[in-house]
């Protein structure tokens, strides 16, 4: 059930209230999709601050949407943001697509990122949330540079979601507008960590792909904190993970200089 439908028992100036929060525009009542598990949280599929706008016509198949800027800057050549983490997988169809990248967050979740002018990740890579798969063109069957984003449950497309709110699908561009929140990050709080080659994973569990190594005591900024897989090591027991927002990935807390399990003043992911 989307958050639209949930939100439609609220009295409307409630539900007014909180469309103007989130900045989106909220989707018509339409028929809900198939009850589906619970999805990731996507984000946009663009850098963060910047405004698109987007649009879906007729010919387009699996609830499709496409994006080109609405702030002034160019579409061509913007980087594509994954809007989830997962594995990306690039794939070309010269009549079509043209260069694309899927993005397989498991669960049965995958989005699917047209008309790349460039990838940028290695075929197979596992990606984080909001870092460049590639660049925005107009490769394949395209009148011009934009993004045909895409989110599909066990391969059937489903009503786009960002940030838990359900876009709308209007016919044309300039109706509809979404400001991404991808990537953004924020400062995080500095830690110091302890140990030697301690291991940043992609996620709060262990057997989630390494994606730096630190040698040594290291100055980090924590973006979050989460419970994840229990880690046992250097006599202590713990299953908060830090977020660390340079190696963008996640460590034991064991490793983070603070006595605390759950670290003070770092939100949790
Ligand atoms: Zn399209």
């Amino acid at each position: 059930m989307s958050l639209f439908r949930r939100l439609s028992a609220l009295p409307a100036v409630v539900l007014l209230a909180l469309t103007a929060l989130t900045g989106l525009t909220a989707a018509p009542a339409q028929a809900a999709p198939a009850a589906v598990a619970a999805a990731p949280n996507f984000k946009a599929p663009f850098p963060c601050g910047q405004r698109w706008t987007y649009g879906h016509h007729s010919a387009e198949v699996r609830r499709a949407l496409d994006f080109v800027r609405a702030d002034g800057g160019a579409t061509a050549g913007t980087p594509v943001l994954a809007s989830a983490a997962g594995t990306a997988t690039r794939h070309y169809q010269a009549s079509g697509a043209g260069n694309y990248i899927v993005i397989d967050h498991g669960g049965g979740w995958r989005t699917y990122y047209f008309h790349l002018a460039a990838y940028s990740v290695a075929n197979g890579a596992y990606v984080g949330q909001g870092q460049q798969i590639g660049t925005t063109g107009s490769t394949g069957n395209s009148s011009g540079a934009h993004i045909h984003y895409e989110q599909l449950y066990n391969g059937t497309g489903q009503n786009i979601v960002i940030n838990g709110v359900a876009l709308s699908y209007p016919g044309s561009y300039h109706q509809a507008y979404l400001t991404s929140d991808n990537g953004c990050g924020g400062t995080g709080v500095p830690f110091t960590t302890w140990g030697s080659g301690v291991n940043v994973r992609a996620d709060a569990r262990l057997s989630a792909p390494v994606v730096a190594t630190l040698g040594g005591p290291t100055a980090v900024r924590v973006l979050c904190q989460k419970q994840g897989d229990t880690v046992t090591a250097e006599g202590y027991t713990n299953n908060w993970w830090s977020k660390l927002r340079d190696q963008n990935g996640f460590v034991s807390n064991i490793y983070i200089d603070h006595p605390s399990a759950q670290l003070p003043g770092v939100p949790v992911c």
